[in-house]
């Protein structure tokens, strides 16, 4: 498999440097973009398989390049450094269709573990359809049949299935549902998770009390097991 391109959009010359050796000594093939109008230009033309996107940038600032890269239906990956510590600039980013954001000062072990992340979810295909037990799910017509019977999902309740089955066999944290399912970023109830799995429950499991599939991980959150 070739290396995966990753594109450094980036004015500071030391953070240039340290992301781009970084990454290369990870295995990728790094681009460098150090304003807003070059970093446009090679996105489009290079085709990268993710963008590390700073936000203060020289001549088109990072929400403005977000922004017109998604409007021209390019869909690579964008992992947003901001240098403010702004909820309204990761809540904007995400908006407009940023993938994930690091607020600086970040680890270089967290950004290696985030591009890693967005590069696994973006190579795999989300799933449509899948069975287990007497239940199949599709994903994209959104249609559940239990025993040849419709059951009765809500929209949030099939992203919620969805979730738990693309990761099925692992411990799925409440947080990490709430971020990911609801897109909460800050503190939210996490009964708000719960009640809407035993909501889930009711309608999938024969016995609900007795979870065959969806089971509660003491503290953590849950897994799904079909
Ligand atoms: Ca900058």
């Amino acid at each position: 498999m070739p290396p995966k391109k990753i594109l450094i959009v980036e004015d500071e010359p030391a953070m240039v440097r340290l992301l781009r050796d970084n990454l290369v000594y990870e295995g990728y093939e790094v681009l460098v973009a150090t304003d807003g109008e070059v970093a446009l230009t090679t996105a489009f033309e290079q085709s990268p398989d993710l963008i590390l996107l700073d936000i203060m940038l020289p001549k088109l600032d990072g929400l403005t390049i977000c922004k017109r890269l998604r409007e021209r239906h390019l869909a690579t990956p964008i992992l947003m450094l901001t240098a403010r510590n702004l909820e309204q600039d990761k809540v904007t980013g995400l908006k407009i269709g940023a993938d994930d954001y690091l607020t600086k000062p970040f680890s270089l072990a967290e950004l290696l573990a985030r591009t890693e992340a967005i590069l696994r979810r973006a190579g795999t295909p989300r799933l449509e359809t899948f069975q287990f037990g007497d239940i199949t799910v599709n994903f994209t017509s959104f249609e559940a049949i239990k025993n040849g019977r419709a059951l009765d999902l809500s929209p949030r309740e099939f992203e919620i299935l969805r979730y738990l089955v693309e990761h099925r066999g692992q411990v799925v944290s409440r947080s990490e549902m709430l971020d990911r399912i609801w897109g909460y970023t800050g503190q939210a109830l996490t009964r708000t998770v719960d009640s809407h799995i035993a909501n889930l429950r009711q309608k999938i499991e024969d016995l609900p009390s007795q979870p065959l599939y969806i089971q509660t991980v003491h503290r953590i959150g849950y897994k799904f097991t079909g």
